[in-house]
């Protein structure tokens, strides 16, 4: 009974490598799931297909049951994507931004439940700046608001902590784990044990486009001989 299934799952870029090589996995809703690898292991290819950006050379997948090749509006409408660069409107306010992302997705308009999402992330007080205005913090919070805009039962947070500093990164974790109360799915990527082991319940560990091996956290930090 997975929300996501992702079945032998490969590709092939044009004149690039092999990016995924016969990747299969099951995340069941509710779970927070990292995946870990170093650069160029193919974490960004796979969630990219997963949100449905990228095509598959071969495989399938299915969120909430949807085939994406087929049934890819139904997909996309219970999926949230924290890209891995700040991409906002620069000049565009945080509640237009947020609200626009909304309409995208062609949610009909709840400001209610957007007022709800920006107070969850400390933004409200923000609502009328331009998005230029903001710290860096608070620009990705701002993202992580636009991806749950139409109230998505998944959530892709990619490299959610890439070069940011401690405190940040404190505070994207503690993000993450009030989502994780409000029962939303996630799936992030990471190249640091650190951070997957901080958030996730499992983890994945990606390399040269194959997945080695999908654990338990416990189990794996087992394995690794941590102690905490
Ligand atoms: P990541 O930080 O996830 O490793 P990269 O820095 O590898 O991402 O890639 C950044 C962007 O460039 C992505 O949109 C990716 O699809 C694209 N890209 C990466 N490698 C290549 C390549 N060899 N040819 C064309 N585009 C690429
Ligand atoms: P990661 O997110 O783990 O850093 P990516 O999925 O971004 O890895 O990249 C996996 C491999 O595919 C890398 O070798 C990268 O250069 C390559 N790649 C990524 N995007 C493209 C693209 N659009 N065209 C060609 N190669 C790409």
């Amino acid at each position: 009974n997975a929300i996501i299934d992702v079945d032998r799952l490969s590709k092939q870029y044009v004149n690039g490598p092999k990016a995924l090589d016969d990747v299969s996995l099951q995340i069941d809703e509710g779970e927070i799931v990292a995946l870990l690898g170093p650069n160029g292991a193919g974490k960004t290819t796979l969630i990219s297909i997963i949100c449905g950006l990228v095509v598959p050379s071969g495989g399938t997948v299915r969120v909430g049951g949807h085939d994406i090749r087929t049934d890819w509006r139904a997909a996309r409408k219970l999926i949230g994507l924290v890209p891995q660069e700040i991409t906002l409107e620069p000049f565009e306010t945080v509640l237009n931004s947020v609200r626009f992302t909304r309409g995208l997705y062609g949610a009909p308009p709840d400001d209610a439940y957007l007022e709800q999402v920006l107070r969850s992330l400390a933004l409200w007080d923000k609502k009328d700046a331009a998005t230029r205005e903001l710290s860096g913090g608070m620009k990705r919070r701002v993202l992580i608001a636009k991806a749950l805009s139409h109230q998505p039962k998944i959530l892709f947070l990619d490299e959610p902590t890439a070069g940011v500093d401690v405190a940040l990164r404190r505070e994207m974790w503690q993000v993450v784990e009030q989502l994780r109360r409000d029962g939303v799915t996630i799936i992030l990527t990471t190249h640091y044990l650190e951070e997957a082991e901080e958030m996730a319940d499992r983890i994945g560990v990606i390399n040269h486009g194959k997945l080695l091996l999908m654990q338990p956290k416990d189990e794996l930090m087992g394995e690794f001989g941590k102690k905490h």
